[in-house]
């Protein structure tokens, strides 16, 4: 199942971002078994300067 929560404060505005997860579960129990991270999105700053984003977001998560 995706689920979405806060995350770290955006590079760029302080705002928390928004952290996109996959979470896979067993159909026995309620566990989370593991999570995949699918992207940190910050709505504001990626529609009003996408290019400083990709930057600040390469600089500061280089293993993703
Ligand atoms: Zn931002």
């Amino acid at each position: 199942m995706n689920i979405t929560r806060h995350g770290d404060p955006c590079p760029l505005c302080r705002t928390p971002l928004l952290v996109d997860v996959y979470q896979v579960r067993s159909s026995e129990s309620a566990f989370v078994q593991r999570e995949v991270l699918n992207a940190r999105r910050c709505p504001g700053c990626q529609t009003t300067r996408p290019e400083q984003w990709s930057e600040a977001m390469r600089a500061r998560y280089k293993d993703d």
